[in-house]
């Protein structure tokens, strides 16, 4: 049944299992020894309270993949235990998210919806004498706990009988205490070794709004006492995590062997390491300190390595994914190049996107030869590939070429226009530099040149001499003015701090002159600016017949497969 629903979003057969990696080993040899009657079942589940990001979309791949590899299953849950960072607007983002990646989940759920379950499983422990009602603070507590060199000091509450305990745990939820007044701890070890298994807290007195139960509550589980129960409830068999949670697992374990009876087939917890990105800056917490300063647009800046953000910035599912897989799936850190994930991007867009000439910083070319007033038609070729056929652009007397495409003194082995140097203009003529003309000041203004008018490109004879250089250009009396954004990375390294600091120049837009046919460009579009990269239409600044285009990536790469 998953097998159906995980699948492209267009339909297509899936790409991406993350096939081969230790978790997948480890699932084998389950199924080897059929540790569980039911099928394979993962979930993915995300905290409400930011956007999904670059991470977020290597767990995605991790756990929809795995469904799908063992015909299993896969849930989108939200882990919505925590009322006060949570929000409905990134509830809907996500969904959003996962499905454009092109991931169906077979169920979505929230965490919150089990909270009564949760209400009766701690109360189940602490019958049993598994947990007590304690009124430290938390200073107390965090004070009595030790230290990975000192072992912690029992609570004084900890031989609370358990009725007593009991009462005072319905006590809380009916709201007669008040925030952080009592509180449930796990009676474990306070001499363990591992600081999360010495008595922690796994019931809190918080009298908050729940975006999804309202004010049903006023007690509210601890992350590391739900999680367990909400993948036990879900029948979820292997829960996959970050890194950080290793030292949890043990507590993740003691939480469901106390509930044995009503979870006889516990699911286990695997962590893997987290995804990180260079030159980017990743969390949701500092993301969110970005979009609340002001300094980027917003969560779906294209700059930004969130879901939305990359979209925007016009990179495809397809090629996210592929990222995914050769990352790969690791327990050690896992810090990646932003040049892997641009390589992937170059991939997928290179046979599916057309050219289009556009002159990033123009430079106006007068050729004198040529009549005024004349227009003329040159067929240009959509692509490398000639099944994608041609389309036309205009040439006339005055067209714009790149300021980098000229020098007026020319460096060594630079064949592009400089004085008396002969070039071709792509689809139309050879031309020469003949004159430079400038300002008071000494900068160019423009150049004039002259064309050969037996050189157009696809005549007889058009190549008879040979030339070093070709450029792109646009008819400048004819052609869109269009903004364009080209980036560079987000952020760089700060020596002193080890951080990732923002850098205020990751954006440079552009005056752009365009083929007029661009004027046209729908919102998401995509098309390859010949010799400048790949960009495409944004979706939320282009109006009818005024786009604004978004530089995806480069052409060149500096990552080796
Ligand atoms: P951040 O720390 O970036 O804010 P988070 O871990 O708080 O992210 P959650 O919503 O708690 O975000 O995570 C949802 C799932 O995504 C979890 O299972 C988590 O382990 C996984 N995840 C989060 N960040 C990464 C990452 N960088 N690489 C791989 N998986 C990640
Ligand atoms: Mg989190």
């Amino acid at each position: 049944m998953a097998e159906d629903l995980i699948k492209k979003a267009d339909g297509s057969d899936f790409g991406t299992t993350m096939a081969g990696n230790f978790i997948h080993d480890i699932i084998d040899k389950d199924l080897q020894n059929q540790k569980y009657s039911r099928p394979i079942l993962t979930r993915f589940p995300p905290e409400p309270n930011g956007y999904l990001h670059i991470g977020h979309c290597k767990s995605i791949c991790l756990n929809a993949g795995t469904a799908l590899k063992y015909h299993g299953g896969f849930n989108l849950r939200y882990d919505d235990t925590n009322p006060v960072s949570e929000d409905e607007e990134f509830v809907g983002s996500i969904e959003n998210d996962v499905k454009w990646l092109g991931f169906q989940w077979d169920k979505l759920l929230y965490a919150s919806d089990y909270f009564g379950k949760m209400y009766e499983c701690c109360e189940k422990i602490i019958a049993a004498g598994g947990a007590y009602a304690s009124s430290e603070t938390g200073d107390e507590i965090k004070a009595g706990r030790g230290t990975l060199t000192q072992p912690g000091v029992n609570s004084p509450y900890r031989d609370r009988p358990a009725e007593e305990s009991l009462q005072i745990f319905h006590d809380m939820r009916d709201g007669k205490y008040g925030d952080g007044e009592m509180c449930i701890r796990a009676k474990i070890d306070m001499s363990s070794p591992n600081i999360n298994m010495r008595d922690p807290v796994i019931y809190r007195v918080l009298h908050a709004t729940h975006h999804n139960t309202g004010d049903q509550w006023c007690v509210y589980p601890m992350y590391d006492f739900a999680h367990p129960i909400e993948d036990a409830i879900e029948g979820i068999t292997h829960s996959i995590c970050t890194l950080e949670f290793e030292d949890h697992r043990p507590l993740y374990n003691w939480v469901l062997e106390n509930l044995k009876e009503d979870f006889p087939e516990p699911p286990q917890q695997i962590e893997f390491a987290k995804l990180g990105l260079s030159n980017t800056i990743m969390s949701k917490r500092n993301i969110k300190r970005l979009v609340n300063e002001g300094t980027i647009e917003s969560w779906d800046d294209p700059r930004l390595c969130t879901i939305a953000g990359m979209r925007r910035r016009g990179y495809t599912p397809e090629a996210l994914r592929a990222f995914c897989e050769s990352v790969g799936v690791a327990k050690a850190g896992n810090l990646v190049d932003y040049g892997q994930l641009e390589f992937f991007v170059r991939e997928d867009l290179k046979d599916k996107v057309d050219n289009r000439m556009v002159v990033l910083e123009p430079l106006k070319v007068v050729i004198d030869n040529y009549p005024e007033g004349k227009s003329e038609i040159c067929v240009l070729e959509n692509a490398q590939d000639p099944a994608r056929g041609t389309r036309e652009v205009t040439f006339s007397r005055e067209i714009y070429i790149e300021q980098e495409d000229f020098m007026e003194v020319p460096a060594k082995k630079y064949f592009r226009m400089y004085p008396g140097n002969e070039v071709r203009l792509k689809g139309a003529y050879f031309v020469t530099c003949t004159d430079v003309v400038k300002d008071a000041e000494g900068n160019i203004v423009e150049i004039h040149a002259t064309y050969d008018p037996d050189t157009k490109s696809g005549t007889p004879g058009a190549d008879a001499r040979k030339v070093k250089g070709t450029i792109h250009w646009v008819d400048a009396n004819n052609c869109a003015d269009i903004p364009v954004r080209n980036y560079s990375y987000l952020a760089y390294p700060n020596e002193e701090t080890g951080k990732n600091d923002f850098d205020p120049g990751s954006r440079q837009d552009k005056a752009a002159k365009a083929e007029i046919s661009l004027k046209d460009a729908k919102a998401g579009e995509r098309f390859q600016f010949f010799r400048n990269g790949y960009y495409i239409t944004d979706t939320v600044l282009s109006k009818e017949g005024e786009p604004v285009f978004n530089q995806i990536v480069g052409l060149k790469s500096s990552y080796k497969k």
